[in-house]
């Protein structure tokens, strides 16, 4: 397991934090610094067809070692650190033989690992875990998917009696400000459905997210000297509350969860003049993320209507934008690229958890450029802060399943084990 700590370290070490207000591909020019040293990597361990766009985006090749002909599967993770927390001088510690209890991060911080608030920990207890120093994220989000990937390779290509078809890697840029399947380009990696390497817990396997959409409403209003205000002022901010109320109550991200679905209002500002509302909108099901949509327009009807006589004109206003959808829709009609991996999981004794996702992936982007792409775990725990952690045995599990993975792409369809 040394090498796969190794490996682990040496990419969580090269800051690759993205930024949101940058235009640039990548969004901040050091993430190319890890990106070509994973390009590299992958011509050292003896992967064909490297490449790496202008970009950022690194594509590599492992050619099929069977004679007939079978699926090109890829595997996809990002190599950007989210911009939440910071992900300059990452210090990793190794903590060996988990006892189960505390760890303290940092002495002088007084910064603890808990399991008595991370009760996941206790999962662990005996493992091997990588954890911070309490000052930065670890970037196991998505480095435990770039590790299990390279490593996966590099052991097929040092047991070549392992049966595999074509398998086609790519690792992007910007994933965490949601641009990560951009300018991927599913035509050149060519395969015929990927995964990417990006949940969390051991078992996590994925393949219906949120419908997601951006709604911005604004409200106009009337100022008026408050000593003469009576029957003339309208108070934008006053309707923009009424917005909110009308909104139904209960369904918001803190009060649902599973299949159900939210409206968040995430942003608010205002003045007697005018005033914006922002919120996003998600529902795994199409239908119902069709009418929370109309009912945002249907509020700021209403709303029009009630001030009609009073404003003159629309006194609201609601531009609503789709952000991405479910990849349930395009995953479904080649189900079996699931099965694939829910089999690969119990083959090697990892008992699937397969959960819809409350939010997106790149692969759900990618599902709806043409590369249906299931989300399986890489691993980590707590992403994005600085109590993330990830234990090696998870690491070494992902990189089991997706060496099974290309095996039963190889072996299982031709021996009908997993229904085309
Ligand atoms: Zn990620």
């Amino acid at each position: 397991m040394q090498h796969l700590i190794d490996r682990f370290i040496s990419y969580v070490t090269i800051d690759t934090e993205s930024d949101a207000n940058s235009n640039t591909t990548p969004s901040t020019k050091k993430q190319l610094v890890l990106a070509n040293k994973l390009a590299d990597e992958l011509k050292t361990i003896g992967m064909t067809e490297v490449t790496i766009d202008k970009n950022g985006y690194v594509m590599g090749t492992l050619p099929s070692n069977v004679k007939e002909k079978v699926p090109t599967i890829g595997f996809v993770s990002h190599y950007d650190t989210s911009p939440d927390f910071s992900g300059a001088n990452v210090k990793p510690r190794v903590v060996k033989n988990y006892d189960g209890g505390d760890i303290v991060l940092n002495k002088k911080r007084n910064i603890v690992l808990s399991p008595s608030y991370f009760k996941d920990l206790l999962l662990y207890k005996g493992q091997t875990l990588i954890v911070t120093d309490g000052t930065t994220l670890l970037g196991a989000d998505d480095k435990a998917g770039l590790t299990e990937i390279v490593s996966a390779m590099e052991y097929l290509i040092q047991n070549p009696h392992i049966k595999h078809g074509k398998i086609r890697v790519g690792f992007t840029p910007d994933e965490e400000i949601g641009r990560g399947a951009d300018l991927f380009d599913v035509k050149k990696f060519g395969a015929d459905w990927a995964y990417t390497m990006d949940g969390s817990q051991v078992g996590e396997l994925e393949y219906e997210n949120f419908n997601a959409a951006g709604a911005k409403i604004t409200f106009k209003g009337k100022s008026v000297h408050p000593g003469y205000a009576k029957g003339k002022m309208i108070n934008s901010m006053l309707i923009a509350n009424d917005f909110i109320n009308a909104l139904p109550a209960g369904e918001t991200p803190q009060e649902t969860k599973g299949y159900e679905g939210f409206f968040h209002v995430v942003g608010l500002s205002g003045s007697i003049e005018e005033s914006k509302v922002e919120l996003i909108i998600r529902d795994h099901d199409m239908k119902k993320f069709e009418a929370r949509k109309k009912l945002v327009h249907d509020i700021v009807k209403n709303i029009n209507k009630k001030f009609a006589k009073q404003f003159g004109e629309d006194i609201a206003t609601a531009e609503v934008k789709d952000q991405y959808y479910n990849m349930r829709e395009k995953v479904v009609p080649v189900m079996h690229i699931v099965d694939l991996a829910e089999k690969a999981m119990k083959d090697l004794g990892i008992k699937p958890l397969i959960k819809p996702i409350r939010g997106g992936t790149d692969g759900c982007r990618l599902s709806y450029m043409g590369l249906p792409c299931p989300n399986i775990f890489a691993g980590g725990h707590n992403f994005h802060g600085k109590y993330e952690y990830v234990p090696v045995e998870s690491i070494q599990k992902a990189v089991d399943v997706i060496v099974r993975i290309a095996e039963l792409t190889a072996t299982g369809f031709s021996k009908g084990s997993v229904k085309k």
